[in-house]
């Protein structure tokens, strides 16, 4: 917190629709009065040494004030390039991937009562990104799995499951054949769940999940789910489809150095510039980012704004079946607002 009362937070706007939901977004903030001072810095990679690497100035922003939002970045597919998201979370070591899925009141889906959190192990399982060819024709991806990277995602859930209110934390896992990999995964999860006796915890298989969540979500509310990394990848966004898809749905990367907020969509070029996008995913980022430093009330004052915006259905962009621009979108927040 500055001299001036107001928490300084790192803004990056990133490509594609970034600038356009993350100007909505500061908008929104200067209404509600949240008393926050944006560094806005650009990851735009430069080069240094011959390599593409993220500018220092980004990096040094982050670092310092140790919370940020962040718009979708485009990632170019192929060779020599580094994954910028990638870069951030080793970077920062953001160990921890949480992804919030709860039904929005008023937007019709046809669950409208989902409400789980999933946190996935954000640094290392399936996306360690070691792959070899060991001869032509073959190659081999290793899945690597550590008991310190596991106990510290199993330690955050149960933490967020007791600030949060909710009272099982569940481990996904297929141990039933990555018998020690995953096996060990649920040991961690395990030790950890001793310590923490008010909360239940159970385990259950990816798959099972998946058939079950989609067609009863019921029984998984109230509850955190903890996977490691791949499972909750495809696990989340299945969860993002149950309640409307990603223009709604927020994440948070929780990192050991920094924690950095960020919708769960990515750039979508094919809407870019035209007014169009949905910027309540990132809204919601930026809510669970409030929370995270405990400004709660702001929080709870822009998220009613928000949600009743919606559940009225008159002022709603394209993704959601209405005809409003992110603007006129954005607008009708900002009265609600004047309005609480
Ligand atoms: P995408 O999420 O950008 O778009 C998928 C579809 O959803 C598109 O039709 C898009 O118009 C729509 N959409 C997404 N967000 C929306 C919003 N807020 N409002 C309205 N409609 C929205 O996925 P993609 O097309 O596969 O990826 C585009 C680029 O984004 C790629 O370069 C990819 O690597 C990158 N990406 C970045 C992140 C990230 O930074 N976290 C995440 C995913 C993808």
């Amino acid at each position: 917190k500055g001299n001036n009362g107001k928490y300084t937070v790192t803004l990056i706007p990133g490509d594609g629709i970034g600038p356009e939901i993350s100007e909505s977004v500061k908008d929104i903030y200067a209404a509600a009065k949240v008393p926050i001072e944006w560094e806005e810095v650009s990851v735009t990679p430069v080069l240094k040494g011959g390599k593409t690497v993220i500018p220092d100035a980004a990096i040094n922003s982050v670092k310092k004030n140790t919370v940020a939002l962040k718009g979708p970045l485009a990632t170019p597919i192929g060779k020599g390039h580094v994954s910028l998201n990638l870069t951030l979370r080793r970077t920062f070591n953001l160990f921890a991937n949480v992804r919030p899925c709860v039904s929005i009141k008023g937007f019709k889906t046809p669950y409208d009562n989902v409400d789980t959190v999933l946190i996935r192990e954000n640094t290392e399982g399936e996306y360690s990104g070691i792959e070899h060819e060991i001869v032509d024709g073959v190659v081999q991806s290793i899945k690597l799995i550590t008991w310190d990277a596991s106990e510290r995602v199993a330690r955050y859930a149960f933490h967020y499951a007791q600030a949060s209110g909710r009272k099982r934390v569940t481990a996904v896992h297929k141990a039933n054949i990555m018998k020690m990999s995953d096996g060990m995964f649920l040991s961690a999860c395990r030790q950890v769940s001793k310590d923490f006796p008010g909360i239940a915890y159970d385990e259950d298989l990816l798959d099972r999940v998946c058939l079950q969540i989609v067609q009863n979500p019921q029984p998984y509310s109230n509850r955190v789910m903890v996977m490691p990394n791949l499972y909750g990848d495809i696990l989340s966004d299945m969860c993002a489809g149950l309640i409307g898809g990603l223009g709604l749905t927020p994440s948070g990367n929780i990192g050991r150095d920094a924690s950095i907020f960020e919708a769960v969509h990515g750039s979508a070029p094919d809407i870019a510039g035209k007014g169009l996008a949905n910027p309540t995913a990132l809204l919601l980022s930026s809510l669970m980012m409030l929370r995270h430093m405990n400004l709660n009330e702001h929080a709870a004052k822009i998220e009613g704004a928000a949600l009743s915006t919606i559940a009225e259905g008159q002022t709603i962009t394209g993704d959601l079946g209405g005809k409003a621009s992110t603007k006129e979108y954005t607008s009708a927040i900002i009265d609600k607002l004047a309005k609480a």
